[in-house]
């Protein structure tokens, strides 16, 4: 194939930033080529065996973290708990499904935000659109809004650290199984929730002690004791993409080492795109943004592309309609994929189609909507008999007043309290855990 790492350059290239500097750009990059990958060919190569078994229906994707991490969000705690509540959310969807969950965060590499407008204007002065930490700064003033390539070192630095601390938490104990349902039972004693879901969860205690009883816990079996997390981010800052792009030793296949699965965004993700170009060339299990304007057609030509040899478990489709338009949009895009036996995931974001702006100038996302939505995507899998393989949610172990309602109950007029996001606003931990327990009475459905 006529694939190169660079080959996106000669494509048609959206959403990416200006920067006044090229030669420091170079300069950032080629630090960046000469620096190890952050995550191992085979390790992608795993994943894409996991997702194949969510394609085949045989397992569930669960996928979240932050809408754009932040340099200045950086720390431990809030890596732990993020991590935290998608192992408690992961154990109430295994149990419901009886399927195993694949655990995919946002995170260690989340940084770079496709933006609608190329500006951002307030009280009369206009200034370019921050896009993410990885690219500008976030305050509103002219010099805060310059591309700086020195972000990109500063990103990789911070995904190497938060990868590192993931890794650790995941194959060191802290993630044990009777670990996360006691974090669950904590979080609960302390939610207004917590009746309408005991029954749930006591079943999951039961279950947990009658397999301890016969000789089963975390001392003597590994699969209690450790789980498997893998890392994503949208693939949209292509210098960077391409600077961590390397050829595997073992199979010559390029992969792209900056995390495990990359996805394609919504405003990205069209044929002659400079990112499909890139992502097409790699190895890794690649994600696309699946909108309302994206017509059957065009899908089938981009899985053509991005997947011509059509491998169980490469593609992921993360549709994301909006609550009142996908049941509608969605069924001609799942029976054109069907009709030609495309092997895909199904996952839904029901975040990004579903933003509103609350009479206090937040942008924030209805709790009921989010529902609706996924009550919507498992509605029309079920009618067209596919699987509804995963979810992909923008969410934080912090708890944050950025989502309205939940059996908590944000009001607008709480938003103002702890409204912390980079970018879109995110399920706090609460809202999460509750996502999914109904998540797990609609797979029980
Ligand atoms: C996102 O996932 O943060 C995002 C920008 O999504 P989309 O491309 O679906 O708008
Ligand atoms: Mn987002």
């Amino acid at each position: 194939m006529d694939w190169t790492p660079s080959s996106w350059t000669s494509a048609n290239a959206v959403q990416m930033p200006d920067y006044p500097d090229a030669a420091a750009l170079n300069a950032a990059t080629d630090t960046l080529a000469s620096f190890p990958p952050l995550v191992f060919a085979g390790e992608a190569r795993a994943l894409t065996q996991e997702l194949a078994k969510v394609a085949r229906g045989e397992a569930f994707l669960l996928q979240g973290g932050d809408c754009a991490e932040s340099f200045a969000e950086h720390s431990a705690n809030n890596i732990r708990d993020t991590f935290r509540v998608l192992l408690q959310m992961a154990v109430v969807l295994t149990f419901a499904s009886k399927l195993p969950t694949v655990k995919v965060g946002r995170m260690a590499g989340q940084f770079a935000k496709p933006r609608s407008a190329g500006t951002e204007t307030i009280d009369g002065v206009e200034l370019p659109s921050y896009r993410g930490d990885i690219v500008n700064d976030i305050a509103f003033t002219p010099e805060a809004r310059i591309p700086d390539p020195q972000r990109l070192l500063r990103a990789y630095s911070q995904s190497a650290a938060t990868l590192n601390l993931l890794r650790s938490f995941a194959q060191g104990g802290y993630a044990n199984l009777h670990q996360v349902h006691k974090w669950t039972l904590d979080f609960m004693g302390r939610s207004p929730w917590a009746d309408k879901f005991a029954n749930v969860a006591d079943r999951i205690g039961e279950a947990l002690d009658f397999m301890e009883a016969c000789g089963i816990n975390p001392d003597t079996v590994p699969q209690l004791k450790r789980t498997d997390f893998y890392t994503s981010h949208e693939a949209l800052l292509l210098p960077y993409e391409q600077a961590l792009t390397r050829q595997d030793s073992l199979t010559g296949d390029w992969y792209d080492t900056s995390a495990h699965m990359l996805w394609i965004g919504d405003r990205t993700r069209f044929e002659g795109s400079a990112h499909v170009e890139f992502l097409r060339g790699i190895g890794n299990p690649i994600g696309m943004k699946c909108g309302p304007t994206l017509e059957p057609d065009a899908l089938l030509k981009l899985l053509d592309t991005l997947n011509p040899g059509r491998t169980p478990g490469r593609i992921t489709l993360i549709t994301r309609y909006g609550h009142d338009k996908i049941e509608d949009g969605l069924p001609k895009l799942v029976r054109a994929v069907k009709r030609e036996g495309h092997p895909v995931v199904w996952s839904c974001d029901p975040m990004h189609g579903n933003v509103v702006k609350a009479a206090n100038g937040y942008k924030t996302r209805p709790f009921e909507r989010i529902l609706a939505e996924v009550r919507g995507f498992f509605a029309v899998h079920r009618a067209e008999g596919t699987h509804a393989g995963g979810i992909h949610a923008e969410m934080t172990g912090q708890n944050v007043t950025e989502c309205t309602g939940g059996m908590i109950d944000i009001g607008e007029h709480d938003l103002a309290d702890r409204y912390h996001t980079h970018c879109d606003p995110r399920l706090n931990a609460g809202q999460s855990l509750e996502l999914a327990f109904l998540l797990a009475e609609m797979l029980n459905d």
